[in-house]
């Protein structure tokens, strides 16, 4: 380890939900966040959030074309299957203020790469690759039309148009 100081006030960096959950305060202090997070913050993690509530966490809404931006880069790689409204949020937030953004999440570093985001991992080492992905029924085998929106159940794709089987997310070859 040739440099081993610890940073310590980090301002203007996006965080993710777990890294406001798993991050150390003090690198927490100054961050961007969503007003969604927070309210997950509330429901979910409610002791967590007593703590956040003590810093300086700035809840900010991402602008309409930030969203946009997000959204249509999702579609073209294929990610927005595996989004939450919440992750396209995170991901306009950081694209819109020019932040680095802290996430373990690989779609939202995947998104991050495409979009020239600066990201950072909370606890893994992150992707190394920037991944494509497709729509694939488990059936047919046919590869079903990307989704127009996030969604908000992460794991059901809903039906293949041709079959009607289980359809599941493939990386692109
Ligand atoms: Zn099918």
């Amino acid at each position: 380890m040739v440099n081993n100081t610890p940073r310590h006030v980090v301002e203007g960096e996006v965080v993710d939900t777990s890294a406001l959950i798993s991050w150390p305060l003090e690198r927490l202090f100054g961050s961007l966040a969503s007003p969604k997070q927070k309210n997950e913050l509330i429901t979910n993690h409610p002791e967590r959030m007593d703590i956040i509530d003590a810093i300086e966490i700035k809840w900010e809404n991402p602008d309409k074309e930030s969203i946009r931006k997000i959204t249509d880069i999702s579609k073209e790689t294929g990610d927005i299957a595996g989004l939450s409204q919440i992750d396209i949020e995170i991901l306009a937030l950081a694209i819109e203020n020019d932040c680095v953004l802290i996430t373990d999440d690989y779609r939202m570093q995947n998104i991050a790469e495409y979009s020239k985001i600066e990201w950072r991992s909370v606890n893994t080492d992150g992707i190394k690759n920037i991944w494509e992905w497709e729509i694939v029924c488990m059936g047919c085998k046919m590869v079903n039309k990307t989704p127009e929106k996030p969604s908000d159940k992460k794991n059901d794709l809903g039906e293949c148009l041709e079959c009607g089987s289980k359809l599941k997310i493939r990386k692109k070859k």
